[in-house]
């Protein structure tokens, strides 16, 4: 209820501002093609209401109605049945008609596309067969100087404004599609690319690395016993790990650098055009500071990471065959007692690496 009502309310406010430019230059236009008609005090009376005060009746109707959103649907159709009993009171005169049901006709298509611009026209016909009943009218089928000016600003102002409005809820819908496009890219919590995503920037790398001689490198990364950090330390302080985690990700890596969230406790990183050794030593470095973080609101708490690497095999026709190397890593590394970076095919954790060199 809420929804239609907010959806409503931002109709109604769409159409107060039309509304009242269309009817007051809508008046200027009907006013003149009825004066000759010498028509009698009430009418004048019914043209000025529907001109001046009816948007602001209609806009206070649909603000305080249950479901703003029916009572603006109900208003239009107000404005269509009425425009139609004008053209039947201006005699047919063919451009204040034409211009009204013109106006009109856009009007409900913009808003509502085919259905209303025929619900409206069938209010119009409606309007058109009260106001023949009413006014009797024959038909004129001259249109004075004097009333052809009048109906320029109409035909001039209404457009203009219509056309502003439909490029402002373009515009706004465009940045709202590029928005949600980001959030369902991004992982909520740390704000990193999420599982879907950074599978699709490996793709791309993948694609890239066959076409390139240069290479590079992936790295799984798995926060060790996280379960006994969120059951010693509670939730809360866990998804603080996991934002420390990516926050280092983001402070540490290279512009090139892809990092995501792969899911839970593990966070996944694509390193382009880097040799495996230069991509373990990032990561290794990676680990030793991250070890060393101490956290505000829990001192005594202590996180390692192991990490898996596995560099761009030109011999894989699969990005998951790459990926699945780096799992491989981040197994060895969590098999050969954690906390640790292991590159796919060595077995040996870095610091044995870095020693033997
Ligand atoms: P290992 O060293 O083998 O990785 O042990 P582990 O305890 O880290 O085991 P595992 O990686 O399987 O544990 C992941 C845990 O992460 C389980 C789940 O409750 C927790 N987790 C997943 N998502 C979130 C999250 O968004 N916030 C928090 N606080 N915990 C999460
Ligand atoms: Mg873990």
């Amino acid at each position: 209820m809420e929804k239609t009502g907010g959806k409503g309310l931002s109709l109604a406010r769409r159409l107060y501002a039309t509304r009242t430019l269309g009817l007051a230059s809508g008046l200027v236009c009907v006013a003149a093609a009825m004066y000759p008609l010498d028509p009698a005090p009430w009418v004048w009376a019914l043209m000025l209401f529907n001109g001046i005060f009816w948007p602001h009746v209609a806009y206070q109707w649909a603000r305080r109605a249950k479901v703003p959103y029916h009572a603006e649907h109900r208003n239009l159709l107000v404005d269509a049945f009425l425009g139609g009993v004008w053209v039947a009171a201006m005699q047919f005169n063919p451009l204040p008609s034409a211009t009204t049901i013109a106006m009109m006709a856009m009007n409900n298509v913009a808003i509502g596309g085919l259905r209303f611009l025929l619900v409206g026209a069938v209010a119009q016909v409606l309007g058109i067969g009260v106001g023949f009943l009413v006014f009797a009218p024959a038909f004129v089928p001259q249109t004075s100087p004097l009333q052809m000016y009048a109906c320029l600003p109409l035909l001039t102002l209404y457009p203009l404004a219509l056309g502003w409005i439909c490029f402002r809820q373009a515009t706004t819908l465009g940045r709202h599609k590029r928005e949600l496009l980001a959030l369902s890219r991004t992982d909520s919590l740390t704000g990193l690319l999420n599982h879907g995503a950074w599978k699709d920037q490996l793709e791309v790398e993948f694609q890239r690395c066959k076409r390139q001689p240069q290479g590079g490198a992936i790295a799984l990364i798995d926060i060790d016993h996280f379960k006994t950090i969120n059951d010693t330390y509670g939730h809360v302080a866990g998804d603080i790990v996991l934002r420390q985690l990516s926050k280092m990700l983001k402070q540490n890596l290279r512009a090139a650098d892809v990092a995501g969230r792969y899911g839970g406790d593990e966070f996944c990183v694509i390193l382009p055009d880097l040799a495996l050794d230069h991509a373990a030593a990032a990561m290794d470095a990676l680990r030793d500071r991250f070890a060393t973080l101490g956290y505000e609101q829990s001192p005594a708490l202590k996180v390692s990471l192991s990490i898996g690497l596995a560099a761009f095999n030109p011999a894989h026709n699969d990005a998951m065959l790459w990926l699945n190397d780096a799992d491989q890593a981040l197994y060895e590394a969590k098999t050969t007692g954690r906390n640790r970076v292991i590159c796919c095919g060595d077995g040996k954790p870095r610091h044995e690496l870095l020693d033997s060199v």
